[in-house]
């Protein structure tokens, strides 16, 4: 059992979101007040080219428990929830679009399961996908289901419509990497959790600002700071390319030696084409390992903040 007047601190990534952002903010705050939740809100702007950074001023300049704080370019989401995350204060933390995608209508239940239930973690889980096409929910599920078998962290159906103890958020800002991914870091640190499904509304305004190209990135991401698995495969495929090298030099050997060795430069074309192809399919995963290494070993800050309110 919690205190029923503990701060909830309300974070909220936005990225070029002028048109809607005062009355997605307005909207969750009358939710909070009118369930008489100890709020703050933490307003992450993403380096949005458009007015959002004006806006926000003018919501922390109307109630001062709405803090504001600009990141100096366009870090990502990922950076920007860890801004959010490093500015509050609140002894609960829910993180939520600002476009509205995840319905503000559970925050209450989310802080009621969170008070009086001994739960850590309140996970919102997709019960259906919204609008997104059916490729996008193959590729999503089947990513997911990888995700599971290489490293047990369980994504399916996962959000960032989270409720987070002050517990679980210290130990998620413990953790040094500078490339974050705030699901898988969220997973494993463990906790007590529970899951509550609610449908994905569709967008206020505007449209998704995740690209094919983003998403493939945030999936070698994942893979690569919470699997070690295709390093692995690499192992195995080469093991089983020995065995069947034995194999065939052994048969080639026996043929020479009896005088009816394979003819023509076919075989050797396709076992060279076979094997070069494999050689720069593992190189490129050693690839993706190293270039993990690169860029945590350089150590530069997850973000940078330039402007601040409240
Ligand atoms: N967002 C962000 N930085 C970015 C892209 C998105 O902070 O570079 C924010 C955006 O303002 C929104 C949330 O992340 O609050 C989810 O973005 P979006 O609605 O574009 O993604 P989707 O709902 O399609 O996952
Ligand atoms: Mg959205």
């Amino acid at each position: 059992m919690r205190n029923t007047d503990s701060l909830v601190s309300v974070v909220m990534p936005v990225y070029n979101e002028e048109k809607h952002i005062i009355t997605s903010v307005e909207t969750v705050k009358k939710i909070l007040v009118d369930n008489k939740i100890n709020y703050e809100f933490v307003l992450v702007d993403d380096g949005s080219k458009d007015s959002s950074w004006e806006k926000l001023t003018e919501l922390s300049k109307r109630d001062e428990k709405i803090k504001s704080v600009r990141l100096s370019r366009n870090f990502g989401k990922e950076a920007a929830l860890c801004a959010g995350l490093t500015e509050s204060t609140g002894e609960a933390i829910v993180v939520l679009d600002s476009d509205l995608q995840h319905p503000p209508e559970l925050i209450p239940e989310f802080v009621r399961i969170w008070r009086d239930e001994d739960v850590d973690v309140v996970e919102g889980v997709k019960a259906d996908r919204g609008k997104e096409s059916a490729f996008h929910r193959l590729c999503a599920n089947g990513f997911y289901k990888l995700l599971y078998r290489l490293t047990e962290i369980d994504l399916l159906n996962a959000s960032d419509f989270k409720l987070l103890d002050r517990n679980v958020v210290e130990a998620m800002l413990s953790m040094p990497e500078k490339i974050t991914f705030f699901r898988g870091m969220s997973a494993w640190v463990g906790f007590e959790r529970r899951k509550v499904p609610f449908e994905v509304q569709d967008r206020v305004e505007g449209s998704s600002k995740w690209s094919f190209k983003r998403l493939l990135n945030l999936a070698i991401t994942s893979i690569t700071s919470y699997a070690s698995a295709p390093l692995k495969l690499i192992i195995w495929l080469g093991f089983i390319m020995f065995i069947g090298s034995i194999v065939l030099g052994i048969q080639t050997l026996v043929r020479y030696l009896l005088g009816n060795a394979l003819e023509g430069f076919t075989t050797v074309i396709l076992l060279l084409l076979f094997i070069g192809s494999i050689i720069m399919v593992a190189l490129g995963i050693i690839g993706l390992y190293l270039e993990r290494i690169y860029h945590e070993i350089k150590g530069r800050p997850r973000y940078i903040i330039s402007r601040r309110n409240n």
